[in-house]
């Protein structure tokens, strides 16, 4: 990886959890070298890449226990295109007092990202921001399954109104063989409330990064070299669109 390059809150996460595991993490493919900062296959690694966009919205990704270990964890783009963006382990009985000193901080106004049928009475139909305030997109992130327990699990997250959206798409991709039809990965899911929020152009590079990712992870996965055009190449040409406007 390239030597300027800033940890950010997912890395130091990382760190954090691994320290805590009793014994190795095994991932699917833990054989393979892999960047600990993109979690690609070292020779495809793609941090020198890594678009950071200037935005006003900030996040906080809940995560469920090993998520932030698994090389497929989509949540990471989030925190490497946003300067903004807080990581914790949840726990439903010790929440993170640093988190919840972030949930309580007046600068920012908490969103919980989570589909509105768990919660239709708290439901916000738009963002709309007290003077001064940015908003805190929170994001449980997990299987489907551990991010209901987690939404279902957290009082401190009770207070807050719920964003939701409508995928009018299906996900760009599975990472997650296990994962249902039509269940967007965490990071997508952030770049449509980052397009709801009118940042449209950041949501599209964050959208970008993301194939990015998927296609060097899947490309180290099998084995296969990358295609050309590639996923970088449509980002590069964004982000170039985007510079001169
Ligand atoms: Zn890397």
């Amino acid at each position: 990886m390239s030597e300027t390059l800033s940890l950010h809150a997912v890395h130091h996460l990382y760190d954090k959890r691994l320290a805590q595991s009793t014994k190795p993490f095994r991932a699917r493919g833990a054989t393979v070298p892999r960047c600990k900062y993109c979690m690609v296959n070292s020779h495809l690694c793609i941090c020198a890449h890594r678009p950071v966009v200037e935005s006003n919205a900030a996040f906080m990704l809940v995560m469920y226990d090993d998520e932030v270990l698994k090389p497929s964890n989509s949540g990471r783009l989030i925190a490497d295109v946003f300067d903004e963006c807080f990581a914790f382990i949840w726990s439903r009985t010790n929440p993170d007092p640093d988190m919840l000193a972030v949930l309580g901080d007046e600068r920012y106004q908490p969103y919980v990202i989570f589909p509105e049928e768990y919660a239709p009475e708290r439901v916000a139909t738009e963002i709309t921001l007290e003077s001064g305030k940015k908003p805190l997109f929170i994001l449980l992130d997990g299987s489907w399954n551990e991010a209901k327990k987690m939404f279902r699990k957290s009082p401190y997250l009770n207070q807050f109104p719920l964003l939701s959206i409508q995928p009018e798409q299906a996900s760009r991709f599975t990472l997650r063989e296990s994962a249902k039809d039509n269940q967007l990965a965490t990071a997508e899911v952030a770049a449509r409330i980052v397009d709801l929020f009118g940042e449209s152009a950041n949501a599209q590079t964050l959208d970008l990064w993301f194939d990015v990712f998927r296609e060097h992870y899947l490309t180290g996965k099998k084995q296969r070299t990358l295609p050309i055009p590639g996923a970088l190449d449509r980002l590069a040409a964004h982000l170039n669109a985007t510079e001169t406007q």
